[in-house]
């Protein structure tokens, strides 16, 4: 099994914009979005004016085939070139690096298990201006700030443990999005993976602006009503507790508001927030789901 890696140098030159689809097996939307955008690229639907496009389709091909987030080891930690290779993905590691080596910006295009629509993971406080703008102009209202910073590192891996590929990309001065496209089989999971491709290619002024693909692009989503979340606190699922009713991602709730019941009373929310990943079928003991707070998106002064 191979991996799939199509580049379209324009003669102009500019940024080297990365995209991936399919890094774990069971996220179908990244590799419907690349596949359409590289058939779009051949019909001359989307044209460069600038810079090089590079795209990784499926990054896991061998998960991918069997419909599973990954066969050996997830790709998206610990990811870098191993001398010693013990596990299917180790192999994978050296083809997906240098890939990521070679690129001046990164989109990753990923869904994810709870209910809800799309959203980024954007860094923390120390989030580089340039990444959130990028961020932000790919056409998604929801934004989640500070993961790492709350619950991140620590872990029994240390730094290695945490790095996927946008920590990878970042360490070597790229720009790096992940794209949470929203729930696996949400039906419109793969345009909304599509659209973000292309106003990223429009935000890096790579997109001909004559092109069809380029005509068909709306305003978006506008700035002021684009909201960033800060995590603030995990919960874990204990016995006999249930949701009080099937929270999606981003729901909003008020402070003092019913969020779980259970044998020992009702827990509520702490203060005006957001539930972030509920997770209803969490056997107990597991992380259950964040809660976090609207605030400004970081580097919102410059
Ligand atoms: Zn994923």
């Amino acid at each position: 099994m191979t991996v799939k890696t199509v580049f379209h140098h324009s003669l102009a030159p500019g940024k080297t914009l990365a995209i991936m689809g399919g890094v774990h097996g069971n996220e179908y939307c990244g590799p419907a979005a690349t596949t359409k955008l590289l058939s779009d690229l051949d019909s001359g639907a989307v044209a460069l004016q600038r810079g090089t496009l590079q795209v990784i389709p499926v990054a896991n091909p061998r998960a991918y085939a069997q419909k599973t987030r990954f066969v050996e080891r997830n790709l998206n930690r610990y990811l870098y070139p191993k001398e010693e290779k013990r596990h299917y993905e180790d192999h994978l590691d050296p083809v997906i690096c240098s890939f990521l080596d070679s690129a001046d910006v990164l989109l990753d295009l990923h869904s994810y298990a709870s209910q809800g629509g799309p959203f980024v993971f954007l860094g923390g406080s120390q989030s580089r201006p340039e990444e959130v703008a990028f961020a932000r102009a790919l056409g998604v209202r929801d934004f989640v700030c500070g993961w790492s910073e709350a619950f991140g590192s620590g872990g029994k891996g240390g730094d290695k443990e945490s790095q996927g590929t946008t920590e990878y990309a970042r360490a070597n001065g790229a720009l790096a999005v992940t794209l949470e496209c929203g729930h696996h089989h949400n039906a419109d999971a793969a345009d909304v993976g599509y659209r973000a491709i292309l106003r990223a290619l429009a935000h890096l002024e790579m997109l001909a602006p004559d092109c069809e693909a380029a005509r068909s692009l709306d305003v978006g989503v506008a700035a002021e009503s684009q909201r960033c979340v800060w995590m603030k606190s995990v919960f874990y699922k204990e016995a006999e507790c249930t949701f009080v009713k099937p929270w999606q991602h981003f729901d909003r709730v008020a402070r003092g508001e019913a969020i779980v019941s259970g044998a020992k009373g009702e827990l509520v929310a702490p203060e005006d927030g957001h539930i972030i990943l509920p997770k209803a079928s969490a056997a107990t003991g597991d992380e259950w789901f964040f809660f976090g707070t609207e605030g400004t998106f970081p580097s919102a002064e410059a």
